[in-house]
């Protein structure tokens, strides 16, 4: 009986590490999202204003590149974070998988099976999984 017991305990506490890993994923999923979607609206809010500022500077016909660098700059500035929030965002799901007992490739990060000794996408040898419980 008790052994039974023990094995109902362990598959719940499986169930429960399962869902708060996809809690934590899908909470930390959607700030990086929002996070990704402000930046690009953000970044698509500069590019009237750049429009605006090179006409000005040919119907005045007094080019200043500089200053279109200048603007140009903070557009890349944003496009660089947008870029930087998408490697965060796979991170996220990387380690919530990981979490979940599922293995990566530490070489070419393909998904690959619990027991393999070879990557199938890069055929590199693996490091052996180590049971956590
Ligand atoms: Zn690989």
């Amino acid at each position: 009986m008790a052994d039974l017991w023990q094995d109902v305990k362990k598959s719940v506490d499986k169930l429960t590490t399962t869902i708060n890993v996809k809690t934590k994923e899908v909470v930390q999923v959607s700030k990086v999202k929002k996070e990704i979607d402000e930046l690009k609206s953000k970044m698509r809010s500069y590019f009237p204003a750049l429009g605006e500022l090179t006409y000005t500077m040919y119907s005045e016909e007094n080019f200043d590149q500089e200053k279109l660098k200048e603007k140009c700059k903070v557009i890349a500035t944003l496009e660089e974070q947008v870029k930087q929030k998408e490697k965060e965002l796979k991170q996220v799901y990387r380690e919530s998988q990981e979490a979940r007992g599922k293995r990566f490739c530490p070489y070419c990060e393909a998904k690959i099976s619990d027991d393999a000794k070879f990557c199938n996408q890069c055929g590199k040898s693996l490091p052996v999984k180590i049971e956590t419980n």
